[in-house]
């Protein structure tokens, strides 16, 4: 079986033909197989082709995409999803480039998955002599990403994908990066000396376990609070610990707030949320517990309108996230699961002194704030606004929670993130961390894969864009999911203006007229081109009904929109008021 044969597949090269023989590539797809490796994405070309056949004859589902960066969005969202790493397979030089953008975003969220990367012969790229898609790839990830390893030799290989997977879901989990040698893919073993390298690894994720002090010193921090809240972030949902949460936050009696990924952890409408009241959580709270969220910029660092006299306790895994913007009275560092448990467990031994109304305020005030922004709802306008579309959708979701929301844009993120109530846990997939644009395909496919529960991405047009060809990826594996394009025609709207009126559509301004049902017709979806909220309504009640792939063209007002949503100050570009 030679290297380069890898264009030429149809059939591998496998083990019928050399019984007695197998190559690195065959050794990768069983360690990988034997790891507990079910699914992966990516794309192939020189020199992983055959290596993908091969593993998908080893019973790895094989999810072929049509660029990288949405195949790596895929493995990170089913990293999170189910704790395993979920793993992305590219080719050399772009193909791992493109792909490494989603595996550096994946580190950034603390999401587990392992990019696996063909690469060169090493010999040329040392020397810089040129050679065929030859970059020097381990050190460009390195400096990026959690870990980064090569393996040379088709030994080494098992050793390889334990220490990646061991290195993406331990401590605070993250992107690795393993680049595999052309040579190492193509190398023959002999196949009875092969078999002997696939031991079980045991204990892939320890726990670790926190300091009976640590969670004393909380507990009595907690116990003195007379404003106490519980701030649950995306590390709290990827625990997977959901009732003894609740039961920590119901025994207790202590208000919860969400970070957006972490919505429906409880259900939005709990008694003890108090997502409508952010601010006065951080101005009045005098002490906060943190739980698998950090201070980081979406909590203004801990500074801004927090409490300055306000207290934090903060339950993390990760030792050097204490105190990193904020100085943190009580951290717990330790495994979400252990650290909640020892908690729950010294519970009884402290007594509250949480003043009865402060929950009473709160919830007087989310009642209030509820219903004012459900006027925002309540008009049915049409051309339809990102208000009138959201009040159809937000019927149709709440009618379907098991249903899996991903959702990106700008105003389409922050005013979907505020509209829909999300009510269980890992059902809310967003551009997270980085507030990045172009995860929507990627991420509703690794969404639907890993869970194989219906998908509805709500998508701005511009974010769409980014993604929108791996609609057909959708499509080609008749994946339960509805995308659905809230066309405004722009970035932010569509009313930007170029003001230096050389007649070339301005920055922000993108289509308004696009049909981009049209683009799903290619592909074999089913399609919508909606103009009110009771036509949306109805299209998307089918559509997930129908569990297949499924394309609303949503038509809004250009108008409808504002730059940046709720952070127009960190856009130099509000400054000159440009879309007005
Ligand atoms: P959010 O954006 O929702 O606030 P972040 O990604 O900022 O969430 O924070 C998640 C935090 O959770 C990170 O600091 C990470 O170290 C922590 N974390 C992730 N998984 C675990 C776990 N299993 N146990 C403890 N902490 C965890
Ligand atoms: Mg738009």
């Amino acid at each position: 079986m030679s290297t380069n044969n890898t264009t030429a597949p149809g059939t591998p090269a496998s083990a019928p033909h050399y019984p007695d023989q197998v190559t690195g590539m065959y050794i990768l797809a069983r360690a990988l197989k034997n790891i507990g490796i079910d699914t992966m994405y990516g794309l192939v070309g020189i020199p992983v082709t055959e290596f993908a056949y091969i593993a998908q004859l080893e019973g790895i589902r094989f999810v072929g995409f049509r660029h990288e960066q949405q195949a790596g969005m895929a493995a990170a969202t089913h990293g999170y999803l189910t704790k395993k790493p979920g793993v992305l397979l590219t080719v050399s030089s772009l193909g791992f480039m493109n792909g490494l953008t989603a595996t550096v975003n994946a580190t950034v969220n603390c999401y587990p998955m392992i990019q696996i990367s063909g690469s060169s012969v090493r010999e040329p790229i040392d020397l810089d002599q040129g050679t065929y898609e030859g970059l020097d790839q381990l050190n460009v990830a390195k400096p990026l990403v959690k870990a980064a390893y090569r393996v040379n030799k088709p030994e080494d290989i098992p050793t390889a994908v334990t220490r990646a997977y061991r290195a993406a879901v331990s401590g605070r989990p993250g992107g690795v990066y393993l680049d595999v040698t052309t040579p190492c893919l193509g190398a023959i073993m002999n196949r009875a000396d092969a078999e002997k390298l696939f031991e079980t690894p045991v204990d892939l994720c320890p726990s670790s376990i926190p300091s009976d002090e640590s969670v004393d010193r909380a507990l009595k921090l907690l116990a003195s609070a007379k404003k106490p809240a519980i701030l649950l972030g995306k590390g709290a949902a990827y625990a997977q610990i959901d009732e003894k949460i609740k039961r920590l936050i119901e025994t207790t009696g202590i208000p919860f707030y969400p970070m957006s990924m972490a919505k429906g952890l409880l259900p939005d409408n709990h008694p003890l949320s108090a997502l409508s009241c952010r601010s006065t959580i951080m101005e009045e709270a005098d002490v906060v517990m943190l739980i698998g969220a950090r201070l980081n910029w979406l909590l203004s660092r801990g500074h801004g309108k927090w409490n300055p006299d306000g207290q934090f306790i903060q339950l993390d895994i990760c030792p050097e996230e204490i105190d990193c913007n904020r100085h943190i009275a009580a951290p717990v560092v330790g495994d979400l699961e252990s650290s909640v448990d020892a908690i729950l467990t010294k519970l009884p031994d402290y007594k509250l002194s949480m003043d009865p109304a402060w929950v009473t305020g709160l919830q007087a005030q989310s009642k209030q704030k509820n219903a004012k922004f459900m006027e925002r709802l309540a008009p049915q306008t049409v051309p339809m606004t990102h208000w009138s579309a959201l009040s159809a959708v937000k019927k149709v979701l709440e009618a379907n929670p098991d249903v899996i929301l991903v959702n990106e844009g700008a105003n389409t993120l922050d005013d979907t993130r505020d509209a829909i109530d999300m009510s269980l846990p890992r059902h809310r997939i967003d551009c997270a961390t980085w507030a990045i644009m172009g995860m929507g395909m990627g991420s509703t496919i690794g969404a639907a894969v890993a869970t194989g529960k219906s998908v509805v991405a709500v998508e701005g047009d511009s974010a769409f864009g980014f993604s929108g060809m791996d609609f057909s990826t959708i499509c080609r594996f008749n994946l339960p999911a509805t995308v659905v394009i809230f066309n405004n025609g722009g970035i932010y709207n569509g009313i930007g203006e170029n003001l230096s009126k050389d007649g070339d559509p301005a920055p922000t301004t993108l289509d308004v007229k696009a049909r981009y049902d049209k683009l799903g017709d290619a592909f074999g979806a089913t399609t919508y081109y909606v103009t009110t909220p009771s036509d949306l309504e109805k299209a998307l009640t089918e559509a997930i009904a129908s569990k297949k792939p499924c394309l609303i063209d949503v038509q809004l007002a250009a108008d409808s929109g504002k730059e940046s949503g709720h952070i127009g100050y960190l856009n130099p570009a509000s400054l000159i008021n440009v879309t007005v």
